[in-house]
């Protein structure tokens, strides 16, 4: 750390917190020598010294670079801040307010700019794509900044949506969609969490990350970067996602990144789902439906919002990036938001109606003078403009006052980080990308994020005895299964970039769950004859923004292989349907020929996650947080208060409301007299009204079966001795509610796995 004053006294109270030993010998020493020695000159000039050392000490107190900020209360970031803000110049707030697209400057240029943030895009690869060649890179680009005058570091900004998506090898984490259906939400400060670790391996301190749209549309092509339609589940997801990105409530974690809450205010809420399109909802309905998760991430103290490049049109038409309203008397004001709002992508001159790249002065002046704190701004020309327009025109079109408010807010984020001591990608949590207990987080997301839909005679869940034949090329793509956002910006499937992505399809999960010999795969479902059941996994090709915008449905009929329902279900045997979309997509023509359909939306990178819930390892708990489509003509619609205001399609019953989801517990009745593989830990045993016999326990052992409802609870507990070979008593269930399962069944202390029949008595 450039100017922190390396001697710190003894016997004071320390700025920093920490005692360093040799200075503290130092100045014993040289304060017993003053104390003690006979000799006058030694004497006065030790106390020259003394009083040099001391009046560092003092200096370092008031010093804005003072080496740490950990710790620190509130009061003392925000002297910290002002402190700062009052020895810049005005060169060097600009440059502060800038990020700056990677490769765009030279080194030294970042260095003589100050700039205050560098960025780069969904398919901006490092080098060969490795943690590595990221982390060197990233920090070069932040050595190059420290040099600056005042060496304030830089924050790095990516989008790791869903994990950090872009670099080959990191955990990718179900897209958003998935994770509200989990409504667990931490799991949601869980996958923050890692994310931030991921991320500070590489060197990423900033992340455009979590979207809390409130997606009213599902032909929006961002439809799964939600958490879902309404306001309640993305601020509850949004708020604990925030929580575990920023280091878990404490920002100057060393592994903290801070987050940018977006698209603001309403990007879910444009007529017919269309990308950056335009909202015509009232104020109160803005309010109602897309301006609480923000409230809520703020109470987490989110450290920068993405103001969206749509239109709102109250009092006039209002593109999010100059619309003083909702960044500055809503979000500042009513909400209290101290971090700082950041523009999307050369929003800027979007916004303005001008050419892209063109950051005309009055822009830029309308931006900021709005609310905007740090453009994101892609070309050196553009980079260049922007910081001249600032320079020109503060003091004048942009006030001083604004101008120190938006860099302040910049610093206070970075003093809240810590970053000014803790700066560089972190090796330690590089060695940890994609370790075995990130791949376990991911692979409980997927399990979590899964609803079932629909499930008739029992074809769901999948027995290990059963011979399961795995139809469609979305079964074995990792690039399929992760979506957009994920190496490039519109996703990937083809090899070599679809191979980079560490993990696990679902066809491999399957197989190593189910076993390989009972579960084979025929990618085009041409040889159906030896299945038992037929697993037929179909998706949408991956997309990002606005090439995912549909005109109509969003119909499943339009997914590349959706032929290959109607093609396995001509073999007679049982259809069970996975789909792999961003989004609830219209089954009408599908639904009669599939007796189960999941929806996966985009699982990531641990596609193990299905085979665990569709082979009972877990039970289904997720449910839908979008209203699921009947017709195209019911697009859009919408669970909850019905706003005047809001567009609505038909109206009727949808196809599967908000909040359905279907579970084993409760939709699986054990046969009677069907035999069961008991290597799975749970056996659903809902709906008997009877008693389970338990076989191929050995003659004379003593066995103890457990039954448990699904919170966990022991509803059951029988013991007894095996009289018979093989053969144990029967357990009876009679009388218990459903929903409940047996958990174990342990003969001489030994769990069995083995083969149980369930016998039905009634
Ligand atoms: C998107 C943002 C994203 C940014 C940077 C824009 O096109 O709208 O969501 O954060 O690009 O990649």
């Amino acid at each position: 750390m450039g100017f922190a004053f390396d001697l710190t006294l003894p016997l004071l109270p320390s700025p920093i917190g920490e005692v360093r030993s040799p200075g503290f010998i130092l100045v014993l020493y040289e304060y017993l020598f003053l104390i003690f020695s006979e000799d006058t000159f030694m004497k006065s000039r030790r106390f020259i010294f003394l009083l040099a050392v001391f009046g560092a000490y003092l200096i370092s107190l008031v010093n804005p670079f003072s080496a740490s900020s950990a710790g620190l209360s509130d009061a003392a970031i925000e002297k910290k801040a002002d402190s700062l803000v009052a020895l810049m110049t005005i060169q060097e707030k600009a440059g502060q307010m800038t990020m700056a697209r990677k490769n765009q400057l030279t080194d030294a240029q970042l260095g003589s700019m100050a700039i205050g943030s560098v960025f780069n895009g969904g398919s901006d690869p490092e080098g060969n794509n490795t943690p590595s060649a990221w982390s060197a890179s990233i920090d070069r680009y932040q050595k190059a900044v420290l040099v600056s005058r005042l060496k304030i570091p830089m924050l790095y900004g990516q989008d790791c949506v869903h994990g950090v998506g872009s670099v080959a090898g990191c955990t990718v984490f179900p897209h958003n969609i998935g994770i509200g259906c989990s409504h667990d939400t931490a799991l949601a400060a869980k996958i923050g969490r890692i994310t931030a670790q991921e991320a500070v391996g590489v060197g990423i301190r900033l992340n455009f990350s979590p979207c809390v749209a409130s997606v009213r549309n599902e032909r929006w092509g961002r439809s799964y970067e939600g958490f879902g339609e309404t306001p309640e589940i993305n601020s509850l997801m949004g708020a604990a996602y925030v929580r575990g990105l920023q280091g878990g409530g404490d920002m100057s974690q060393p592994w903290s990144v801070a987050s940018s809450v977006k698209h603001y205010l309403g990007d879910g809420s444009t007529t017919g789902g269309v990308n950056n399109g335009t909202s015509s909802i009232s104020e109160a309905t803005m309010r109602a439906v897309h301006l609480p998760q923000y409230a809520a991430c703020a109470k987490e103290k989110m450290a920068t919002v993405m103001p969206s490049y749509h239109t709102w049109v109250h009092n006039g038409s209002w593109k999010q990036s100059v619309d003083a309203v909702a960044m500055t008397t809503i979000l500042k004001g009513e909400i209290g938001f101290d971090g700082f709002c950041v523009s999307d992508w050369d929003a800027l001159p979007q916004a303005c109606g001008s050419s892209i790249t063109d950051y005309s002065s009055s822009c830029v002046a309308q931006s900021i003078n709005a609310g905007m704190d740090m453009a994101m701004v892609v070309g050196t020309a553009s980079i260049n403009q922007y910081i001249q327009a600032i320079t020109s025109q503060a003091g004048n079109a942009i006030p001083l006052t604004r101008i120190n408010d938006a860099v302040k807010r910049i610093l206070r984020i970075k003093l809240r980080m810590n970053l000014f001591t803790n700066n560089l990608s972190s090796s330690d949590y590089r060695d940890k990308i994609n370790n075995a207990e990130h791949r376990l987080a991911a692979r409980e997301a997927v399990r979590k994020s899964l609803v079932l839909l629909k499930n008739e005679g029992n074809a769901l869940p999948l027995l290990k005895t059963e011979k399961v034949v795995v139809v469609g090329a979305w079964a074995n793509n990792m690039g399929y299964q992760c979506g957009g956002w994920t190496i490039d910006w519109q996703g990937v499937s083809t090899n070599p970039k679809a191979a980079t992505i560490a993990g696990q399809t679902i066809l491999a999960g399957l197989q190593e769950v189910g076993g390989s010999t009972n579960v084979t795969y025929d990618a085009s479902g041409s040889n159906l004859s030896s299945a038992n059941k037929i697993v037929l996994v179909v998706g949408e090709n991956p997309y990002a923004e606005g090439s995912g915008d549909v005109s109509s449905g969003p119909d499943f009929s339009t997914c590349p292989e959706a032929n290959l329902v109607s093609k396995c279900f001509s073999s007679g045997k049982p259809v069970i349907l996975v789909m792999i979309t961003g989004r609830p997509m219209i089954l009408d023509t599908e639904l009669p020929s599939c007796k189960a359909v999941v929806a996966a939306w985009l699982p990531g990178s641990e596609g193990g996650g299905i085979a665990d819930v569709l082979y009972n390892n877990y039970d289904f708990t997720g449910t839908l947080t979008h209203t699921w489509p009947a017709s195209a003509g019911q697009v859009p619609i919408n669970t909850g208060t019905v706003y005047g205001d809001e567009p609505k399609g038909s109206g009727g019953t949808p196809q599967y409301a908000y909040g359905f989801g279907l579970k084993y517990g409760a939709s699986f009745s054990a046969r009677p007299g069907s035999a069961a593989d008991f290597g799975a830990t749970k056996i659903v045993v809902a709906n008997i009204d009877g008693m389970i016999r338990l076989t191929g326990i050995p003659l004379g052992s003593s066995w103890k079966t457990l039954v448990m409802d699904m919170a966990g609870r022991t509803v059951l507990s029988v013991n007894g001795v095996s009289r018979k070979q093989g053969s144990v008593s029967a357990v009876s269930t009679r009388g218990l509610r459903s929903g409940v399962y047996i958990t174990s069944v342990t003969a001489e202390g030994k769990n069995i796995r083995t083969v149980m029949a369930i016998a039905d008595n009634r």
